[in-house]
């Protein structure tokens, strides 16, 4: 299962509440995005949340893409903003105390940690087959990246 399928609704309960239906509670569910995201249902929210909820929309579901929000570019570009807390330093539980006041979202620390372990190993990966292959500035690139997240 990938990390973005394990992002939750901080404050599910309220939303499925305010939207008058029930919702699922990862954020990442086709059924979510969509509930989320329809302009009418947007204006049923208290309006913190409607803020959050547009906050993430502009950072993470502003591709032009026509099968948008299902084009897994929002996912893609969640795992980045992982990534960018873990480089400027962030453990697990600083990184899910940020998603929250962000986007109110959250997610268990430890599935957080597995999955930064994941990417650094991927990276380890990527920089032995970079070696193979005589790619130097390859190798180098995942060997800087790896760092980064191992600080
Ligand atoms: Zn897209």
């Amino acid at each position: 299962m990938a990390i973005t399928d394990k992002i939750y609704l901080k404050n599910h309960r309220q939303i499925a509440s305010q939207l008058e239906t029930s919702i699922p509670k990862s954020a990442f569910s086709g059924a979510t995005l969509d509930l989320l995201f329809q302009g009418e249902n947007l204006a049923q929210l208290n309006e913190t949340t409607q803020e959050r909820v547009l906050d993430f929309a502009t950072d993470f579901l502003d591709c032009d893409c026509q099968s948008n929000p299902h084009c897994g570019h929002p996912e893609e570009k969640f795992i980045r903003y992982l990534l960018e807390l873990r480089e400027q330093g962030l453990g697990p539980d600083a990184i899910v105390d940020v998603m929250g006041d962000d986007y109110m979202l959250y997610a268990y620390s430890g599935d957080i940690l597995s999955f930064l372990d994941d990417s650094v190993r991927t990276l380890e990966a990527v920089e032995s087959l970079a070696d193979v292959d005589g790619n130097p500035e390859a190798a180098k690139q995942a060997r800087t990246k790896r760092h980064q997240l191992s600080r």
